[in-house]
């Protein structure tokens, strides 16, 4: 399956970088705005596959995506430290509309994955801009803030992440919604496992770790300026999930019909991921809290999409 990268700057490449080391698709084209750039990423990345699968990866120009399956949109302007994801927009909105004029032309039966921020209002912009239904227009949401938050946990409980079944929801953000009610470890509902263990979750705790995934992008910003690995290998995984026809259930964005009133706005739901892109949009038992919460959080999307024009 081919798969394309529109910019090829931290993110992009190394989600090319995980779909490589994995062997997701068997060709891989980048295009950037730069395209040495993009030259030199293909490079570096097709030396590594000689340690790892046969992935072909190369870099092209738009007419090259031609029969691309899957195009991830990772271009982009970056945040800089202290930026909110919601600044970025207005200069990133103005990059989407030549990026995609570029893809739809050559691929217009792909899937567009997208990792530019801010997440949920550019994948609003990417659905809009493209004319695609909205089950092909998926954002990478809030895939990485729900791995932080079964890492956290699994830390807390001291088991394997994995084990862990729990969902960050809402905007891919500061709006964010970690849902404790539906919560579980194994099949029991999280706070009586912590209970049982004798490592309680109780407000404070679960407080401690939904203000930690929320601020990990920012303490990671601090440090290295940006973050891209994992959310490249979250890229690399939503790929994997649609190459494969997986039907794996992951928290990411797309525009909703409704979502507690608010109409049309792209947020983060647990969904199921296949060949024909988001195949089903799971709703979880929410709380009253929780469900305020995430009516919050599409208010805070909305404000923004609803002052675009397209
Ligand atoms: P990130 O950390 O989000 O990956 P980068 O700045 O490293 O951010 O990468 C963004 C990439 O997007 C850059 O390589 C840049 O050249 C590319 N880009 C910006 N505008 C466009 C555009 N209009 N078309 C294609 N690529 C673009």
């Amino acid at each position: 399956m081919k798969i394309g990268i529109v910019g090829t700057g931290m993110v992009g490449s190394t989600a090319g970088y995980a779909m490589a080391l994995l062997g997701v698709g068997t060709e891989i084209v980048l295009v950037d705005a730069n395209p040495a750039l993009a030259r030199a990423q293909a490079q570096d990345i097709a030396h590594a596959t000689p340690f790892a699968t046969t992935v072909a990866i190369r870099a092209g120009e738009y007419p090259d995506l031609d029969g691309a399956a899957v195009v991830i949109i990772a271009a982009g302007v970056g945040q800089k430290p202290g930026e909110s994801r919601l600044a970025l927009l207005e200069r990133n909105v103005e990059v989407f509309r030549s990026v995609i004029g570029g893809i739809m032309k050559a691929a217009p039966d792909a899937i567009l994955l997208i990792a530019t921020n801010p997440l949920d209002v550019m994948t609003y912009v990417a659905q809009r801009i493209s004319g695609l239904p909205p089950e092909r227009v998926i954002g990478s949401g809030t895939i990485l803030d729900t791995a932080r938050l079964r890492s956290l946990l699994g830390d807390h409980l001291g088991i394997a992440p994995n084990s862990v079944h729990a969902y960050v929801l809402g905007e891919h953000g500061d709006s964010e919604v970690a849902v404790w009610s539906s919560a579980m470890a194994g099949s029991v509902p999280i706070v009586s496992f912590a209970e049982q263990i004798g490592r309680p979750l109780d407000e404070a705790a679960r407080t401690r770790i939904a203000e930690q995934v929320k601020g990990a992008a920012y303490t990671i910003i601090e440090g290295k300026g940006a973050t891209w690995y994992g959310i490249g290998a979250g890229l690399a995984r939503i790929v994997g999930s649609i190459a494969d026809d997986e039907r794996t259930v992951l928290s990411v964005s797309m525009v909703n019909g409704d979502i507690e009133g608010v109409q049309s706005v792209p947020l983060s739901l647990p969904r199921i991921i296949g060949r024909e892109g988001i195949i089903a949009t799971l709703m979880p038992d929410l709380d009253t809290q929780e469900r305020a919460a995430l009516k919050r959080s599409a208010e805070v999307i909305s404000d923004y999409t609803s002052k675009l024009r397209f």
